[in-house]
């Protein structure tokens, strides 16, 4: 454990009271239900998780990134996809807090905190994803407002969410294409269509939509940071958060398939003795604990930097990028120690396995890390010596 204050070991302690005593006796059901957890999202509101890293000057409870993920990771040995209902909100909330201007904050923040309001990141369209620049969505100044058309896929939270950070081109001729990007808070109204909920190979019960804007209105005076062009730089900022906040979702997932397969490895008995005294088990095991372990060190450096106000997008790329390779890894090892048992979905291994691939790609895929990862290596650590450089 890092060094936490006592209102920080208090939380974590919360939360940990929350996901045994009321996620995991229902995670297994809801989730082969694909059922929203609606009650279980009251709970979260309640525990103040809506305002995680907000402000608390706005109603949040202003925690610092790494204990957030600390938090996050106790969540997703529950259940991940509530992890997934928090994150998009807070992404938007922190990028409100960040680049918002007063009134913005004043209106949004704490609302948001409460989860009355439930934010979302739309981004990702049929033809860009990756490629942020790419997208197509236009938003066109009348007046005092701008009117909005496009289509955004993979919306986490379009369905049960009710006011968005809505990523469009403001400015479609400019050149290079992310100085037209400008970000609004977008609030369900006229023009804001649900198409559909998407089907997904896990991460169920969280909704993820297609959404489209058809002559969507939305007030200048929500156009965030009040200022046209700075979006690409506002969605950057805020996903560094979101990369820290998926590998800690990773090592959640890790942990829980840790914790069964090292469980089912003292019970499960073969040619005499328990499964966990065949060599090649313990060596699953073994391998498992310690990329657990590593990546768990990688998140607290890269939130630890952040919370320092320092510039974390190399270390919460590698974060990332390490911990949801691991996931992936002991995700799949955890299936192989449960034999047959483990393909079934009377245990919670294929769950984990079918949760694991989301974030290889969520927060921008894991070839995409490695683009920044080895941007920042080439144009700040030019020796190549960066552990040295970056202190260590
Ligand atoms: C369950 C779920 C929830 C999501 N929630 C949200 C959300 O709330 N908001 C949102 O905006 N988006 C969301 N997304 C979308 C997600 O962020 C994108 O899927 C992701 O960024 C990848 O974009 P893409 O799917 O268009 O893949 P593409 O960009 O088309 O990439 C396809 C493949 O090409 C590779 N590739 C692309 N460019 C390069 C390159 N330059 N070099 C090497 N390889 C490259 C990619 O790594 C990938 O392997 C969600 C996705 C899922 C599955």
């Amino acid at each position: 454990m890092p060094q936490l204050n006592e209102a920080q070991r208090g939380m974590i302690a919360a939360i940990r009271e929350f996901v045994r005593r009321e996620v995991n006796p229902v995670a297994q059901e809801m989730e082969r239900a694909d059922a929203y957890p609606f009650e279980l999202v009251e709970r979260m509101k309640e525990l103040g998780l809506f305002g995680a890293v907000i402000p608390e000057e706005y109603g949040g409870l202003e925690l610092d990134v790494a204990s957030y993920a600390l938090v996050i990771e106790e969540i997703c040995r529950g259940w991940m996809s509530l992890s997934g209902i928090l994150n998009s909100h807070l992404i938007m909330a922190y990028m409100v807090a960040t680049h918002g201007t007063r009134e913005q904050k004043e209106r949004f923040l704490p609302l948001m905190a409460t989860g009355e309001k439930r934010g979302g990141i739309c981004i990702t369209e049929p033809n860009a994803g990756s490629d942020v620049q790419a997208i197509e969505t236009r938003a066109i100044r009348d007046g005092d407002e701008y009117v909005v058309n496009g289509t955004k896929s993979l919306i986490t939270n379009g369905r049960h969410g009710n006011t968005f950070a809505l990523v469009a081109k403001s400015d479609p001729d400019a050149d290079p294409p992310r100085r037209g990007i400008s970000i609004f808070i977008a609030e369900k109204g006229p023009g804001f269509n649900v198409v559909r909920d998407v089907p997904k190979l896990g991460y169920k019960g969280v909704d993820t939509c297609e959404l489209s804007f058809d002559d969507y209105r939305v007030s200048g005076g929500n156009l965030v940071g009040a200022e046209e062009g700075k979006g690409f730089y506002q969605i950057m900022s805020g996903l560094e958060l979101g990369r820290i906040n998926v590998a800690a979702r990773c090592l959640g997932v890790a942990r829980a398939a840790l914790e069964e397969s090292t469980r089912y490895a003292r019970q499960r008995r073969t040619f005499g003795k328990p499964i966990g005294e065949h060599q090649s088990i313990q060596i699953m095991l073994a391998n498992m604990a310690t990329q657990i372990q590593a990546a768990h060190l990688m998140v607290l450096h890269a939130a630890n930097k952040k919370d320092r106000g320092e510039r974390a997008d190399m270390e919460a790329g590698m974060a990332k990028l390490f911990a949801s390779e691991m996931c992936m890894q002991v995700a799949t090892d955890a299936l192989r120690i449960h034999g047959g048992y483990g393909y079934t979905q009377d245990l919670p291994v294929e769950r984990h396995f079918r949760d694991a691939p989301l974030m290889m790609i969520g927060e921008g895929t894991n070839e995409i890390q490695r683009l920044v990862i080895a941007r920042h290596l080439l144009n700040n650590y030019p020796t190549g010596d960066f552990l040295y450089e970056a202190g260590l």
